[in-house]
């Protein structure tokens, strides 16, 4: 009664019934029935006697009786009377004697009664799945277990010459399952059998393995592997048949990764086909829908339910993740040996599937495989490394008592991985899922968390820990929210799945600095809907037909949002710079486009402390060049410069894709305050530049000391320096008159006006009123026009003024003059923008200090944008920190300064204590940059860090491409484990990537350090 089934990944027809032939190699699968197995207790020197009778129609039995303790059978019978068995047996010790009652072969299992001492004992079914077993000296025998199959099993080995059992086994496979490795030179029979009776025969495998002839180390020899259809060497080329679909032509000569992984998804071959062992945890990984010939994904999903709720992944979510990662038409770009589509995840969710088909992936796409476990406060830590390493958690560390919601926000936790076995790692996915927040992957690595809620952002996490940055291939280029990018991973949520790259959005390398609007995405008038997406949320791009000169006749996308196309052919001329991956309100989205080539001029410190904006400058004369940043450490005022661009590849600390942050930082910052003759801050700075003559300049900067730092103050007054940024002397410094009682950050910035030029300085009091003051520029002298004095503009009576103002000045293009004089903009918070002479701007709010400047739409353009940057009231942290917000206005000029791109600055993650400085730096480029502070936990301790972005604006040179994240896949599922291990072959779309260690979520490898240099 045995039936091959057509299940799983192989099956190698065999002839059952010539016992005495040489056995194939390979898996085979079949239905296994019960040997009927009872011990007796036999007392020496007594004689008994154990009988089949009443056998059913066909039945055959053949009856053996083993005694354990010399391990060998002693006594056997197959037919007595009829086709019936019987022993009679003296034993000459007394002991426990096992009476075994198998069927004589395949078609001859049945039901009959077991008579003891001439009593009828009991009834019972007998067989037994019989297999050829040739005579193979180091063969290896072993039962796997299928899913809705046996779950226990045990092999007999027989020799065919006289039917005598030589050896059997119970549970020395992997879990439950039975594996013989006996030394043996006969020709024989295995017999598989259930560990407990019954009528129905079930579902089982077992390989046939030429274990001692494996070349690769996997556990899997030659002829086994060559069976399967997986290789052995890296030379192997055959024919053969996996089980299902058609016949497969292997070439094990070119393989993705190594033989020892055939499919290459970091699992070897002997895990998927045989499993692992281990004593309280063995992972079933055939049952579990393991396969050598297809990429394979295991996740253990662990949960907590901090929010008051379980965050259990629910079984649709687990089913639409196994949807987006199995996508058709994918298998080519993965190379999956068997051409078979897309990865197939397993995801042990502590939800069992009702399904029970091996061969249907969907059936084994999730279940409750021993590992997924609800894990609470004990198993969590803070940490700190913005390279993302697991630290250990220290001993009685209190981060581990912070609710989950007040450190996810920080982004600075990471389960402990206690509940993870180890015999798991290296083998599954780690993660533990959330009941609120979004998700961190590694990338690439193992261990992510993620909101349990939604598929897509579980399997975007997923994707980062199979290499997939925000921007899929790294070689794509390095951007979020590239608008022609549609995959899960991307931020702007164009897409359910992840970027195959159809060609439906073309395939046009796009530059952020360097557009050609006439051609659009390259595609032509007749795929104009294609381009319908890049007109919708979030982007709402304008796209027309273009009236292109050179003939191209394309789709035109007004990438640069200045209401016009601009015409081909793309000259210089014409070209344009924009931040092409912004979205527009009201869809916001965290594109992250301000965050390409941060550079961190100091991470982790204790000192930077509370309540400041920086500010920063950059002077340029025909001896002095320099970019100075003033921010206040330790309550002192300091000064610290670079003579970078930030541009230029290949700078000291720069690696050449530009892809981080680098200068020259000066090691050791110059200190501006300290004693009673030059008093501290609690707050930051205001600075701006101003030019004495063509080859000299003046940085001068205003804070204010508060009167317990003042030597003799009763109330906050401004303290005021002139730095000769040249040779870093202080030229004068003193009180600012009329700044009593002065509150928060002042703001300082240039004009130059017909009749006088100088610096204005706005700050405001506790009175309800902006005051201000000039610096006027006189003969080469820099002097104080008088005391401070209230402005006109009275802002604390209701509701009250909460934020410093933010000052922008500068000689304007002439297309923003008015009246012929250059003008001054501030912008103050009253639950309103105000700007001199335009009121009413979009509401925006903050406590904080705003950042304010204007960027031209390219190097020397009279038009450009005036951008303002803020950290957000609306949305705060556990910290009170707000997220950092920017917007800016489209056209400039006459037309009024309407704010109307609010979007993230970085991501809606990031929460800043403070509002940033903006600067724009003429003297290198068109580019906002942007200054910040950063707060985050370091283990229990809040630390924090200074940032600087030359490319705030989302205009850097980096070719934005689609591209297929199934490519990454190839080797990503592999690299996630083995790091840059050349284990995993080389991705076709990152030739001689390498992966020199973890790398943080942002799809960043950490930063260098700054170099050190000279003030
Ligand atoms: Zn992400």
């Amino acid at each position: 009664m045995i039936r091959f089934a057509m299940v799983s990944w192989t099956m190698v027809a065999i002839t059952l019934c010539a016992s005495t032939s040489r056995a194939d190699y390979g898996a085979f699968d079949g239905e296994v029935t019960y040997v009927y197995r009872e011990y007796f207790y036999l007392q020496a020197d007594n004689t008994y006697e154990f009988e089949t009778r009443n056998l059913s129609p066909g039945g055959d039995t053949v009856m053996y009786l083993w005694y354990d303790q010399a391990g060998e059978q002693v006594a056997y019978n197959d037919d007595y009377e009829g086709l019936a068995s019987r022993i009679r047996y003296t034993p000459r010790q007394s002991g426990y004697y096992l009476l075994i009652v198998r069927s004589y072969s395949n078609s001859s299992q049945g039901g009959c009664d077991i008579w003891y001492q001439g009593q009828q004992h009991q009834t019972t079914t007998f067989g037994g799945w019989h297999i050829a077993a040739g005579n193979g000296t180091g063969d290896v025998y072993e039962t796997v277990h299928l899913l809705g199959g046996a779950t226990d099993t045990l092999i007999f080995l027989f020799r065919d010459e006289d039917a005598r059992l030589f050896t059997f086994d119970d549970d020395s496979g992997v879990g439950m399952a039975a594996k013989l490795d006996p030394e043996w030179q006969f020709q024989g029979r295995l017999v598989i059998s259930t560990y407990v009776g019954g009528p129905e025969a079930v579902l089982a495998r077992v390989l046939v393995n030429d274990k001692y002839s494996d070349q690769d180390g996997d556990g899997l020899g030659h002829a086994f592997e060559t069976a399967i259809c997986s290789c052995d060497d890296t030379t192997s080329q055959f024919s053969c048949y996996p089980g299902y679909g058609s016949t497969l032509n292997v070439n094990c000569a070119a393989l993705v990764g190594t033989p020892k992984d055939t499919d290459n998804d970091g699992l070897e071959d002997g895990w998927e086909v045989v499993g692992i062992d281990d004593a309280s945890f063995p992972q079933l990984l055939p049952m579990w829908g393991a396969n050598p010939l297809r990429k394979d994904l295991f996740v253990e999903m662990d949960w907590n339910d901090l929010t008051g709720l379980s965050s259990q992944l629910e079984v649709s979510n687990a089913v639409q993740i196994a949807a987006i990662f199995g996508a058709s038409q994918t298998g080519a770009a993965l190379a999956n040996p068997d051409g078979t589509d897309g990865v197939k995840v397993h995801l042990d969710i502590g939800h069992a599937s009702p399904c029970t088909v091996q061969s249907d992936p969907v059936c084994t796409a999730y279940g409750t495989w021993g590992g997924a476990s609800l894990v609470q406060e004990p198993y969590w830590t803070c940490q700190i490394d913005r390279s993302f390493h697991w630290t250990q958690q220290p001993t009685g560390n209190p981060c581990t008592t912070i609710p989950l919601d007040q450190v996810i926000h920080g982004g600075v936790w990471a389960p402990s991985y206690q509940a993870f076995a180890q015999v798991r790692h290296g083998v599954f996915h780690y993660s533990v899922l959330t009941g609120s927040g979004g998700g961190k992957g590694l990338q690439p690595g193992w261990k992510f968390w993620a909101n349990h809620g939604a598929a897509a952002t579980v399997s975007h996490e997923m994707g980062h820990n199979v290499d997939l940055g925000h921007y899929g291939s790294k070689e794509a280029g390095m951007a979020n929210c590239k608008p022609h990018y549609p995959s899960i991973m991307n931020y702007y949520g164009g897409a359910s799945g992840f970027s195959r790259k159809d060609g439906a959005w073309g395939d046009t390398a796009l530059d952020p600095t360097d557009l050609c609007e006439a051609d659009g995405l390259g595609l032509s008038p007749s795929q104009r809907t294609e381009m319908d997406p890049l007109t919708q949320a979030p982007f709402h791009y304008v796209i027309e037909a273009a009236n292109d000169p050179d003939g191209n006749n394309k789709i035109g996308v007004d990438w640069n949002r200045d209401g016009t196309i601009a015409p081909g052919p793309c000259t210089s001329a014409t070209r344009v710079r924009a931040a092409i991956n912004s979205s527009v309100p009201p869809s916001l989205r965290s594109c992250e486009w301000s965050r390409y080539r941060t550079d961190y001029v100091i991470e982790k410190s204790t000192t930077l402390g509370l309540a400041q904006t920086p500010a920063v400058v950059h002077t340029k004369t025909p001896t002095h060049d320099r970019m100075l940043l003033f921010y206040r450490d330790g309550e002192h005022m300091h000064v610290r410069g670079s003579a970078s661009d930030f541009n230029t590849p290949n700078l000291p600390g720069c690696s050449s894709t530009l892809e981080h942050g680098c200068g020259d930082w000066s090691a050791t910052p110059a200190q501006l305050s300290g004693s009673c003759s030059w008093p501290d801050a609690t707050t930051g700075p205001a600075a701006a530049p101003i030019y004495l003559s063509s080859s000299e300049a003046r940085v001068v900067t205003v804070w204010n000391v508060p009167a317990a730092y003042s030597c003799g103050n009763s109330t906050s007054k401004l303290w005021y320096v002139v730095y000769n940024p040249g040779t870093g002397a202080v030229t004068q410094s003193g009180w600012v008159a009329g700044t009593d009682g002065v509150t928060g950050e002042p703001s300082i910035a240039g004009y130059d006006i017909t009749s006088e030029e100088g610096l204005m300085l706005v700050f405001r009091k506790g009175d309800g009123y902006l005051w201000q003051n000039r610096m006027v520029l006189s003969g080469g002298n820099l002097s104080w026009a008088g005391a401070a004095t209230a402005s006109a503009w009275q802002i604390s009576t209701s509701p009250a003024l909460t934020s410093s103002p933010a000052l922008y000045g500068a000689k304007l293009p002439s297309a923003m003059l008015v009246d012929n004089q250059h003008r001054l903009f501030w912008l103050v918070w009253l639950y309103n923008w105000i700007a001199l002479d335009t009121p009413g701007l979009d509401a925006h709010q903050t406590d904080e200090k705003p950042g304010f400047a204007w960027v031209p739409n390219k190097p020397g353009s009279t038009e450009g944008r005036f951008y303002v940057a803020w950290s957000d009231r609306t949305t705060t942290n556990s910290s009170g920190h707000g997220r950092l917000m920017i917007d800016h206005t489209v056209g400039v000029g006459s037309s009024p300064l309407t704010f109307q791109y609010k979007t993230y600055l970085d991501n809606e993650w990031f929460f800043a204590p403070y509002g940033p400085a903006l600067f724009l730096d003429p003297a290198i480029d068109d580019n906002l940059r942007v200054l910040q502070m950063f707060q985050r936990k370091d283990g229990d301790v809040p630390k924090q860090e200074m940032q600087f972005r030359p490319f705030a604006d989302g205009r850097f040179p980096v070719a934005m491409k689609d591209n297929n994240d199934f490519l990454v896949m190839r080797t990503g599922l592999c690299v996630s484990f083995k790091g840059c291990s050349s284990q995993c072959g080389s991705n076709p779309l990152s030739p001689g990537f390498s992966c020199p260690g973890e790398t943080d979520y942002l799809g960043q490898q950490a930063p260098p350090l700054p170099p050190q240099a000279d003030p």
